[in-house]
């Protein structure tokens, strides 16, 4: 893999935690295979996950109604963000593959990663309304969701206690990364990682190295293309009339999003080409 870059952002705050063990993991692996590779651990950096006006240096185009996604958008333009938010754009700009590994927390993400999220995404520099999904700006980059759960697998099936794992990752790999044009790999998940015994984490770790051996072969997740939607405000963003005919005798719908008021497709935010509609997304 030489001339790849990969970027592990990692959020979790003890060195002795399984997540720090993943990082480690995935830094040798993909050294081992000529990447190079940056990490940004968020709480050693003590990152500051809050949007605020202080993340635009100079003068601000309208302080009395200040709106923090045109402001940080203009900033953006001129080079007038913080330090520290430029300072992960350029790690992210020059990654090929992104990997970020937490726990979860809450059914979702830690809250220094959201806020990572919510100051380093800028718009402009992440999306735009003409770059958005599978035209978005980092159409050519790969990104894994890699995270530890305290519950049981069978917590998160479709008949589990906390629900279906799909819908969970729905918002970060649908809502922030795919938006943002990532191809979005499959997630990398270890259930119950508490209560798993010694050998098993073990097990665990080779595997994963075993994975990013091969990382950049792996074809994303499926998504339904732009050109499926009427891309207007007059037409709402929605399916197009002739994807719904296509896809009416399906049991399924196209996505866990678009889901037509139809059963999920099976898998479809876990496992990779689970539809024909993503066959020729990329
Ligand atoms: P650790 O407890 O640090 O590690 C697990 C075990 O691995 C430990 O025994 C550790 O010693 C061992 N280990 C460390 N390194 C290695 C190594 N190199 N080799 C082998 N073993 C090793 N869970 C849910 O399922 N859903 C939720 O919504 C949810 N919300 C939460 C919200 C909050 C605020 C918090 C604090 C927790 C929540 N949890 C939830 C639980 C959380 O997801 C788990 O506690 C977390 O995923 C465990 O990961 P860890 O890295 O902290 O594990």
């Amino acid at each position: 893999m030489l001339g790849k870059r990969a970027l592990v952002v990692l959020a979790h705050q003890e060195r002795t935690s399984f997540n720090y063990a993943m990082k480690e993991a995935a830094v040798q692996a993909l050294k081992k295979n000529g990447w190079e590779v940056t990490v940004s651990d968020l709480y050693a950096m003590k990152f500051n996950p809050l949007v605020s006006r202080d993340d635009i240096t100079g003068k601000f185009r309208d302080p009395e109604n200040f709106k923090y996604g045109s402001e940080s958008s203009a900033a953006w333009k001129e080079g007038r963000l913080s330090k520290d938010i430029e300072e992960e754009q350029k790690k992210l700009e020059a990654a090929d593959l992104v990997i970020f590994q937490f726990p979860m927390f809450w059914f979702g993400l830690p809250a220094i990663l959201k806020g990572w999220f919510d100051r380093v995404l800028t718009q402009g520099f992440a999306y735009s309304m003409s770059s958005l999904f599978d035209n978005g700006p980092f159409k050519d980059k790969k990104a894994v969701l890699s995270f530890t759960t305290g519950g049981l697998q069978s917590m998160y099936t479709p008949i589990g206690i906390n629900g279906d794992i799909n819908v969970l990752l729905w918002p970060v790999q649908r809502g922030i990364l795919n938006y943002c044009g990532f191809q979005v790999l499959e997630p990398q998940i270890n259930y119950s990682i508490a209560h798993s015994p010694p050998e098993k984490r073990s097990l665990i770790l080779e595997a994963w190295q075993a994975r990013l051996d091969k990382i950049w072969e792996e074809q994303p997740i499926c998504f339904a293309p732009n050109k499926n939607f009427e891309l207007s405000f007059a037409g709402g963003f929605v399916l197009k009339k002739e994807v719904l005919e296509e896809n009416a005798n399906n049991k399924y719908g196209l996505t866990v999003g678009q889901h037509e008021g139809k059963a999920f497709p099976p898998d479809n935010q876990v496992k990779s080409g689970s539809s024909k509609h993503c066959l020729n997304l990329y």
